[in-house]
């Protein structure tokens, strides 16, 4: 193989970060161990990548080879009587549904988009808007098979390669490549979902109510107005809701249908989606989000219940394709901080004044309620998420980075985690600080049994934990 003509610039999914790399599309196992001995003779690095949509460097590696795994996309085994699906690790969220949902099932766990693949997923172990009530998606996996950089294939479950199950689900694709994953799917009722939606005037009563409505609900999300300042900070909105039960939607068998879950690609049925990011761009300016926040705030003030389909209530962020180009050249990065429950009023008080004063508040914030898991390198906890979408310009880069390690420290002062599919600036110090040596020193023992000679590395894994 002539790796030369594989050589390409890859990006992360807001166009921040470039790396220069050899991309290997592979499409069987056997793809995988060619490309591994490849690598080992000629001394690169491999990661494996989904569709390469992280906020920061997890599926990047700067001159060395990249697996892109998205050929490796076939759904192998579907079974609709117990919901249990096995596919090849490139499939991906949008398949999976795609293919369940006529017959009743929803995955259990799905990120805000649905382009991501299964690989990512469980490398990340992505949280849903119902991670308080089912976990992360590591939770819902009965089985996985994995190869690693010795060339053997392992098959985990929570029963067999307990520890390696525990820690490939979460292991940032450090210790193997995934090739198959066996889910199990969670049964619905009806294709569509009923929403709650209601005004939270502020950050306690934002939080009170993530803490009191969830247990009532099967999601929880809140739009946190990352502009807003005094007594309102941390206003927003929160949108509960519940899957329907059995017999609630006499019209089941049509709303279950393909038709029903599409997100429709003109806007008023004239403008193609596909352009409407040109349009946004003018606009992605502080005093242009500003007016959004406002806006979307006071068009929030009815409180409310609405239906939606599945695929409306989850992927809202497909709704704008490319939307993160708005973002300019410079594009943008995600911060999101993992907070317990007592202490996320009073750090992430201080993170948002600490934006305002420097002039770089964040143009998007979201807001989670989460539980903590058994996975390795987990970001669960008990308490919430924010996750906050900054712009980055020549001019703010070095400005941007400084706050936010200094939102890092604030964050882990206040016992707080961060999620590695996001953050671009955490540093090995704190990873450790929120692992703990214990935590990272069970990872490294793994990776030396799984990967001696040290073949996987990533842009993140040499930042993180080298
Ligand atoms: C708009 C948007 C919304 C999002 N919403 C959420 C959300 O709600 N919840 C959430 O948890 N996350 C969310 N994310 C993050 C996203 O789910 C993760 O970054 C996910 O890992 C991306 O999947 P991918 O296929 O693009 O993986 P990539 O970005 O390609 O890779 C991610 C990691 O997985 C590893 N990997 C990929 N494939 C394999 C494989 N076959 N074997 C071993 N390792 C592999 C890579 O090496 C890398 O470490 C969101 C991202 C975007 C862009």
């Amino acid at each position: 193989m002539n790796l030369n003509t594989h050589f390409t610039q890859l990006e992360n999914f807001g166009h921040s970060l470039r790396a220069p790399a050899y991309r290997i599309r592979i499409r069987t196992t056997e793809d995988i161990y060619e490309a591994l001995q490849l690598a080992k003779k000629l001394d690169l690095k491999v990661t494996a990548r989904g569709t390469g949509i992280s906020y920061n460097d997890a599926s990047l590696n700067s001159g060395g080879i990249v697996l892109d795994m998205t050929g490796m996309n076939e759904i192998l085994e579907w079974d609709p009587a117990s919901g249990v699906v096995r596919c090849e690790s490139g499939v991906t969220l949008k398949q999976l549904w795609q293919k369940v949902v006529p017959e009743g099932w929803w995955p259990p766990v799905v990120s805000g988009t649905m382009k991501t693949t299964l690989g990512g997923c469980l490398s990340t172990n992505i949280h849903g808007k119902n991670n308080f009530k089912v976990g992360p998606i590591g939770e819902h996996v009965v089985e996985f098979v994995a190869m690693t950089p010795t060339g053997a294939l392992v098959t985990c479950s929570p029963n067999q390669n307990a520890d390696l199950f525990y820690a490939m689900i979460s292991g940032l694709g450090m210790l193997g490549v995934f090739t198959s994953v066996t889910l199990k799917m969670k049964r619905v009722h009806s294709g569509l979902i009923v929403v709650e939606a209601r005004p939270v005037p502020n950050l306690n009563q934002h939080l009170t109510d993530l803490c009191e409505d969830a247990p009532n609900h099967d999601y929880i999300v809140g739009w946190l107005d990352t502009f807003a300042r005094g007594n309102t900070l941390g206003r927003g909105q929160i949108h509960a809701a519940r899957n329907l039960k059995a017999g609630e939607d006499s019209n089941a068998q049509e709303t279950l249908q393909l038709k029903y879950q599409h997100l429709p690609d003109r806007l008023f049925g004239v403008m193609p989606k596909s352009l409407l990011h040109y349009f946004m761009n003018p606009f992605v300016n502080n005093l242009g989000w500003r007016a959004v926040n406002v806006a979307k705030y006071l068009s929030a003030l009815r409180k409310h219940t609405f239906k939606q389909s599945h695929a409306e209530f989850h992927f809202l962020l497909d709704y704008v394709p490319n939307w993160e180009r708005s973002f300019g050249k410079g594009g943008l990065i995600q911060y999101q901080s993992f907070l317990p429950k007592e202490t996320a009023e009073t750090a992430w008080r201080e993170i948002l004044r600490l934006s305002h004063r420097r002039n770089l508040p964040a143009y998007l914030g979201v807001t989670k309620r989460h539980r903590p898991d058994k996975f390795l390198l987990t970001h669960g906890l008990d308490g919430f998420s924010l996750a906050m979408d900054f712009k980055v310009t020549d001019r703010n880069r070095e400005a941007l980075s400084r706050m936010l390690q200094e939102f890092d420290q604030i964050i882990l002062e206040a016992g707080g985690r961060f999620y590695f599919a996001k953050n671009s600036e955490t540093s090995a110090e704190s990873a450790r600080r929120f692992l703990g040596d214990e935590t990272i020193h069970r990872f490294k023992k793994l990776k030396q049994r799984c990967d001696p000679e040290n073949l996987l590395e990533s842009d993140l894994y040499r930042r993180l934990f080298k």
